[in-house]
Order: structure tokens, then C-alpha cells, then sequence
């Protein structure tokens, strides 16, 4: 049962070090879910994937090896590449969230306290907040203004850019905050980024907070109620990097779950013409439940679905209801990895191991196993075949020892549709972390695993 460690499978590491140089790029440059889904469409179309409201409007019919994409609100994104199979017999479906844990800004934001100039905050996800305070931060997001035109922000990337911050107590005069408990250390209320602190000479009050908004005026042509109908994200500045001596992890922001959104998706893009129909759905809002228009608890995929096989003339509730009861999802999210620094929330025979290749979850959940989507051992099976059969490093672990914590994926949702569904993905270090690890052999095998997945099963 011992698992070997899948660096050792390789004589030339090229193709593991060529292949996560460009997802190091993918997670440098997509920090907002809306991000990754222009770049993923950008992947996509040049691969010959065709929007489908354009094939749609095109009244062309789709078939066999035709690809086409679905996104909604720019957030969520469904691309099929279409198998010889009647869509009825089912998908086989690799699903990932794009969303990440952060800190979003307040729709009225801006305040003065004593001439520093500071942006109110709100989290997303879970987070340990005294992790992010005194790190270089960035701002990325969109504004809507008023004629309806959509200002995309990016700010804290470019190594000319300012970034922004969150500051922290010295620790000179902390001895009331050393007492407190890590939850109260830093309080959610009390995130505010500092940006900015020259006062304006012109204006009668609220002088550096009227000068930052002359700046914003000027420069990016915000107003202050333009931050009302914005969604700007105060992630992590700068480019995701080699980890480790031998390069042989990556460190970045937002592995959760980037690291099985791009290695799903490039799996899609990369197979040939499948038997059955291959998915990747990339999903957003799964750090505060699914929930949402663009969270999977949406109807938006099932809509998508029912949209192509309407242009398969594959017509009729009863067809689709077949389709999704019949199709088959790794439900990819990132694995606790093992981290010698706190070896005892783990029992070590069922943990995740950074390098030990694809990690499957058969439940995750907490306390007995509450709220898990629990995969059936005859689908398991066929899963481990289909990655043995094309020589894929995968593990079986779980979240932590039994009674520690827990966690959940969006497993239980495509499973409703009474669809086999297994939780697959990568194990990660510093989860939910302003900077996470995973290894280099890990990324690549969840590639191949994927690939082995949409091929075989
Ligand atoms: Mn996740
Ligand atoms: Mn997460």
C-alpha cells in the first residue's frame, strides 16, 4: 500500500518542469476567478474552441470532435469537446473552482483616519486573517461605470506599480494583542489597507482622502461611487515562484483550486476526440458555499448541457436528465498535504503527500464523515484502472485525523444528479494562505491523470 514518490518515475524532468512553467504563469497572472476565465477562453480558442452563443446564433449543429465553451457572468466557464457517443450515455466531466480566498473591498470603502488614507475590507473564504497583514498586496477587480463600461483594474503586478498593505501591531506594544487567541489576533473589522497619505492643499476637509480620489480620477478615471458597483480583490502582489533549492515545488497565491482548474482544463484541451463527451467546468464561489449564479449549485451548467444537446438534436428533458444521470466527475480540489511542522493533525497512512502524485479523496466532510460526498468503491475501481492503465503517481488520503477538522468540495452537488463523482487534486501546503505550495510532480500528474480520465473512463 505504500505509495512511491513520482519524481522517482522520471530519468528527464523536463516535461514536468516545462508544463508547470506555464502553469506558474497561469496562477501569476490570474488572481480573480473572472482572470482565469479570460485566460482560460483565450487557451481555449486556440485550441478551436468556438463560443457557444456563437454557434448557437450561427444555427450550426455540433457533432464528434466539435469544441465549444459556456460562460456565465465571466466567472464561470463549461467547456465540452464533443465524443462519438450520444451526449444520452453521459459526460465524463473534470470539475475545479476558480475562486480563491481573499479579501474583498467594501462598496463604500474609502475613509481618512489622521491623514492615512485606508480602503474598509471584507473577507472571502476561509482565512487565518493574521496571515495577511504586512505583505505586499495588489488590487485586482472591475468597476462598472455609469455609461455601463467595464474598467478592469489591475494594480501591485507590475514591478513599477505601488502595491497596497495591511498593517500589524509592533511588537514593542503588542503585549495586550500577544495575549489573545490566533481568531482575535487580527480582527476581520480591523483589515483595512492603507493607500495612501499626502494631503491635498487645495481641499477644506478630508484632505488625503480627497487627494487619493484626484489620483484615482486622473489615473484610472474611478469615482467614488464607482466603488459601489465595483468587485475589487485585495490579493497577494507578485508573480507565483520556484520553491525550494532544487525548484522543485511552486509557490504562488490561489493553488486552491487553480492548481486542478488549469491542469483540467489543459487536460480538455489537449485530448483527442473522446468516446464520450469530455467537460471541464470551472466554477466560482465554492470558498463560500457553491452558492450563486456562478457557484455549482447554479443552474447554469445543466442549462449549458441541455443548450448542446439541443444543437446535437438530442432534444427533450428526459435526454438531458439521462445525460447528467450518466456521466462520470472527478471533482478536483486541492488535499491537505503533509507538513512535517505539524505532523499530529494527520493519521500518517491516509495523508496526502506532496509528491506522491494525484490525490483522491473518497470522502472528505467532517466529524462522521458529515456533509461528504462519499464515492462508491465500483467506481473507484474503474477511476484507479483508468490511471494505472496510462501510468499515473495517485494516492488515497483525507482531510486530517478523524474528529480534527474538516472540509468539502463541490462533489455533493454534481452528485445529486445521481452521477459518479470522486473527489481528485492536488496536495498543497499553507492552504488558504496568502502564498501556498504544491510540487512541480504533483501538478504534472494531476495533467496526466486528468488526460488518463477524459480517455479512459
Ligand atoms: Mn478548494
Ligand atoms: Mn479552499
Amino acid at each position: 500500500m505504500e505509495n512511491k514518490n513520482a519524481w522517482l518515475k522520471y530519468d528527464d524532468v523536463k516535461d514536468v518542469f516545462d508544463f508547470t512553467e506555464n502553469y506558474r504563469h497561469y496562477i501569476s497572472i490570474c488572481k480573480t476567478e473572472r482572470e482565469c476565465v479570460d485566460e482560460a477562453i483565450s487557451l481555449a480558442k486556440e485550441k478551436g474552441y468556438e463560443d457557444l452563443k456563437d454557434v448557437m446564433a450561427s444555427k450550426k449543429k455540433l457533432s464528434a470532435g466539435d469544441k465549444v465553451y459556456a460562460v456565465h457572468m465571466n466567472k464561470t466557464l463549461a467547456l465540452f469537446h464533443i465524443g462519438e457517443e450520444a451526449m444520452e450515455k453521459g459526460m465524463n466531466i473534470l470539475g475545479a473552482h476558480i475562486d480563491s480566498p481573499r479579501i474583498d473591498i467594501k462598496q463604500n470603502p474609502l475613509y481618512e483616519d489622521n491623514e492615512l488614507v485606508l480602503l474598509d475590507t471584507h473577507y472571502y473564504g476561509g482565512i487565518k486573517k493574521y496571515q495577511w497583514v504586512t505583505l505586499p498586496l495588489a488590487m485586482h477587480g472591475v468597476i462598472i461605470k455609469k455609461d455601463g463600461t467595464r474598467v478592469k483594474v489591475v494594480i501591485g503586478e507590475d514591478e513599477n506599480d505601488p502595491v497596497v498593505g495591511i498593517s500589524d501591531l509592533l511588537i514593542h506594544l503588542s503585549a495586550d494583542q500577544m495575549s489573545k487567541t490566533a481568531a482575535k489576533v487580527v480582527e476581520g473589522e480591523d483589515l483595512n489597507v492603507l493607500v495612501g497619505s499626502i494631503p491635498s492643499k487645495t481641499a477644506e476637509k478630508e484632505q488625503s482622502k480627497e487627494a487619493i480620489l484626484s489620483l484615482l480620477k486622473e489615473k484610472y478615471n474611478i469615482e467614488e461611487e464607482d466603488f459601489r458597483c465595483a468587485e475589487l480583490e485585495i490579493v497577494p502582489a507578485g508573480k507565483a515562484r520556484d520553491y525550494g533549492l532544487d525548484r522543485s515545488m511552486i509557490m504562488g497565491y490561489g493553488h486552491d483550486d487553480r492548481v486542478c482548474a488549469y491542469t483540467s482544463l489543459r487536460a480538455l484541451l489537449d485530448s483527442v476526440t473522446p468516446k464520450r463527451t469530455s467537460v471541464c467546468l470551472l466554477t466560482d464561489k465554492e470558498e463560500v458555499g457553491s452558492i450563486g449564479a456562478t457557484g455549482a449549485s447554479s443552474k447554469f451548467f445543466e442549462n449549458a448541457v441541455a443548450e448542446i444537446m439541443e444543437l446535437m438534436q438530442e432534444t427533450g428533458e428526459l435526454k438531458l436528465r439521462r445525460c447528467l444521470f450518466n456521466s462520470k466527475m472527478l471533482s478536483s480540489d486541492v488535499s491537505a498535504g503533509y507538513d512535517p511542522n505539524y505532523p499530529s493533525v494527520n493519521e500518517m497512512k491516509n495523508t496526502a503527500f506532496l509528491g506522491k502524485g494525484l490525490c483522491f479523496n473518497k470522502y472528505l466532510g467532517s466529524r462522521g464523515k458529515g456533509g461528504s460526498n462519499d464515492a462508491n468503491p465500483e467506481y473507484l475501481r474503474d477511476v484507479f484502472n483508468a490511471m494505472e492503465k496510462e501510468n499515473v503517481s495517485f494516492q488515497t488520503c483525507e482531510l486530517g485525523k478523524v474528529d480534527q477538522g474538516g472540509g468539502g468540495t463541490i462533489a455533493y452537488i454534481s452528485a445529486q444528479y445521481g452521477m459518479e463523482v470522486v473527489d481528485a487534486g492536488v496536495a498543497v501546503q499553507n492552504m488558504h494562505a496568502p502564498w501556498e505550495v504544491v510540487s512541480k510532480v504533483d501538478v504534472y500528474e494531476a495533467y496526466l491523470g486528468y488526460k488518463a480520465f477524459v480517455k479512459n473512463m
